[in-house]
């Protein structure tokens, strides 16, 4: 196991961080770890690279646990923090030069992680010389340097332009090829671009671990209906595998279904048995976006 994290608690003064987390990350795994600002995200991975110490729980990184073998994660996992500190006078090859010296790591790996990430036509010049994206690719290269098994990566694309953006994603997802990749976003297009599967963490808990392939085919279905005057949400409720009704503006309601099944000819029967005349019917694509706001939303 790559990661196995039991009932980590972390608490600041008096601040809850996170409460009684657990999950696991498979080897060669790409995991998604996906909340809001102030969910917990960033200190669940400074508890992983034995940054800080949990409260209460246990971390285990490639077996090793966080809080008795730190040298050992260390060795094991590459880490890049939100705010990627950077030498900015270095020129790139200095930088990770220096970086290889304190860790003792053979100058030829220097070369290989400026290839592998994409840094070969910028290695020339100082690190405040380049565009956010290659100091983004520079902070990879550096998490890459001691060839780790399990890269911590955390919001590692804010703050890129578009261009930048998918250029780091395809940066990522072809070093996953290679490792075990845990990676923190608040963007869920983000988690849908790059990993195999989502954990989503919500005021300190996590309110979802699932593989997106699952997530995929088990989507919620809702169905939008616009009626020409009011009509109760409780009424509403009274459809077949109803789960959620909402007023959205209007007369018109998006009703959330729990099956894949087409609902509109349950909707359209029903509003008939019930004198109810229908303006508009539409099936919306229950997006995973939708998940994370209706987990996630306070
Ligand atoms: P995220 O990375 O998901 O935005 P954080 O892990 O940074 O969330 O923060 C989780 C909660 O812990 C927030 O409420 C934040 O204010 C609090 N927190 C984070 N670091 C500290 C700290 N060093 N001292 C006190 N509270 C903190």
């Amino acid at each position: 196991m790559s990661i196995e994290v039991s009932n980590i608690t972390k608490i600041y003064n008096q601040q809850k961080a996170l409460n009684n987390v657990s999950f696991k990350v498979d080897k060669g795994e790409i995991v998604g770890f996906l909340g809001p600002n102030g969910a917990g995200k960033s200190t669940m991975m400074k508890i992983l690279t034995t940054y800080i110490e949990a409260s209460k729980g246990t971390a285990k990184v490639s077996d090793y646990n966080v809080a008795d073998s730190s040298r050992d994660v260390q060795k094991r996992v590459g880490y890049l923090p939100e705010h990627n500190p950077l030498y900015l006078d270095m020129y790139v090859k200095e930088y990770l030069n220096f970086n290889a010296n304190v860790y003792n790591i053979p100058k030829s790996r220097i070369d290989d992680v400026i290839e592998l990430t994409g840094l070969t036509p910028e290695a020339h010049k100082t690190i405040n010389q380049l565009s956010k994206g290659y100091r983004q690719r520079v902070g990879l290269a550096n998490a890459l340097l001691h060839d780790p098994e399990v890269l911590i990566l955390d919001e590692p694309t804010t703050g890129l332009d578009p261009n930048q953006l998918i250029d780091i994603r395809n940066l990522i997802k072809s070093i996953g090829k290679e490792k075990t990749v845990f990676l923190s976003t608040h963007i869920m297009q983000e988690v849908e671009a790059m990993c195999d599967r989502v954990i989503i963490i919500n005021k300190g808990e996590i309110v979802a671990d699932k593989k997106l392939k699952d997530l995929r085919d088990n989507q919620i279905q809702t169905v939008i209906v616009e009626f020409d005057y009011r009509v109760e949400e409780a009424f509403l409720l009274k459809l077949p595998k109803v789960s959620k009704v909402e007023n959205t503006h209007d007369f018109v309601y998006e009703i959330t279904f729990a099956t894949t099944e087409d609902m509109r000819s349950h909707v359209f029967d029903f509003a008939h048995d019930n004198q109810l005349k229908i303006l508009q019917l539409n099936q919306k694509n229950a997006s995973l976006e939708s998940l994370f706001r209706d987990l996630t939303r306070n």
